[in-house]
């Protein structure tokens, strides 16, 4: 077995133990990021079925149409692949290796289109479906030393972007867009992949956390917003950080410092045990202080990997204790309407002893021209 298929075949025992403790008798997955998780095969979904069933007892198979079951040949040890041709129907097929499924609990995949179960359903009348949530949420959630390395990688590569974007980009007469742009070439120029976001949202728009990134033309006295990322084996990094055009007020210079003493308040509440919501709480008791708690409109993270916004979040209400591995935002932000935003954001993995902040490029106001 390659080093590569020891990674999915340790998840896929992870898979099990949790089914047993479920009482899950099988799970199904379909392309999405669930299935990159659990087989490093990134699919696309299309009207043909592609489905992973990994059963708490048996061999994991997977059913794939002909003119793409070859590509699952890379990961034969780990299962049996199924081609199905053009005529005929892969979920009869799989009600046939599952020997009609009677009384079997089934967890399907989330990202699962709507069409596949129904079909599911009809084809495997007696077994009764549940959120495949039950058990990939939990897995997915907690990264292992392989997605760490990764994503420590990833996150690295994103701040030398930035650091170098600091240190010879320029803003002013520019548009958003074409920071944007810069912002992009310099993940691609890092190593990171070309599937990536970067929102860049000035003067007013910065006070808009999830801007679309527009023509308007930075001009001095704006503040910046730029939130950015890219991809290294398929998993996200995710980094904000604001600047400032030409010399700031006092009042913006309080705000950025509140945001980003909200945001060290929050990566040292993180420690295992601690509930979601006390992350959020840290950082919002810090902005509500100062006076600016109805401009701080968002959770203050979310977690981080195969997907850019995945569990756990930190936001109000969420009792599920941190615990090691999970990785996730600390992005704080206030957002004063019709003038100015700020948010700083860095990814924070739980370890024994408290976070490990993925991003270390500097947080200090940052004054461009
Ligand atoms: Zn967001
Ligand atoms: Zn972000
Ligand atoms: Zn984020």
């Amino acid at each position: 077995m390659s080093d590569t298929n020891e990674v999915y075949a340790a998840r896929m025992a992870r898979a099990r133990a949790l089914m047993a403790e479920r009482g899950i008798d099988h799970v199904f997955i379909t392309p999405s990021s669930d299935l990159t998780y659990m087989l490093g095969y990134p699919a696309h979904a299309s009207e043909r079925l592609t489905l992973l069933c990994v059963s708490r007892e048996g061999e994991p198979f997977a059913v794939a149409p002909s003119l793409e079951a070859m590509r699952l040949k890379t990961r034969a040890d780990l299962l049996d692949v199924h081609a199905w041709g053009e005529t005929e129907s892969p979920t009869e097929l799989v009600a046939r290796l599952l020997e009609g499924g009677a009384g079997a609990r089934i967890a399907i995949g989330d990202q699962t289109w709507a069409i596949f179960l129904l079909r599911l359903q009809d084809a495997l009348p007696e077994a009764s479906f549940v959120s495949g949530n039950t058990i990939l949420r939990d897995l997915r959630m907690i990264k292992d030393e392989h997605e760490l390395r990764i994503m420590r990688d990833a996150s690295a590569r994103t701040d030398e972007a930035w650091a170098e974007f600091v240190a010879t980009g320029s803003m002013a007469g520019r548009s958003e867009q074409a920071v944007a742009a810069d912002i992009n070439r310099l993940l691609r120029k890092h190593g990171l992949s070309g599937e990536g976001f970067a929102i860049v949202g000035s003067g007013p728009a910065s006070a808009s956390p999830h801007h679309m990134t527009s023509e308007r033309i930075i001009e001095p006295g704006d503040s910046v917003v730029c939130d950015f990322g890219a991809r290294l084996e398929h998993y996200s990094s995710d980094i904000t950080r604001t600047v400032h055009i030409g010399e700031p007020s006092e009042e913006y210079r309080t705000v950025y410092d509140t945001v980003l003493q909200a945001n060290r308040a929050a990566f040292a509440a993180v420690r295992p045990g601690v509930a979601c919501q006390e992350i959020d709480r840290a950082a919002r008791a810090v902005i509500t202080n100062a006076g600016y708690g109805e401009y701080f409109i968002h959770r203050v993270g979310h977690g981080l990997g195969l997907d850019v916004h995945e569990d756990p979040y930190m936001v109000e209400g969420n009792t599920l204790p941190l615990a090691p591995g999970m990785v996730f935002s600390d992005e704080p932000g206030i957002y004063i309407p019709g003038r100015f935003g700020v948010r700083i954001e860095d990814i924070l993995v739980c370890t024994e002893d408290g976070a490990e902040s993925l991003n270390n490029v500097s947080r200090d106001l940052v004054v461009m021209n």
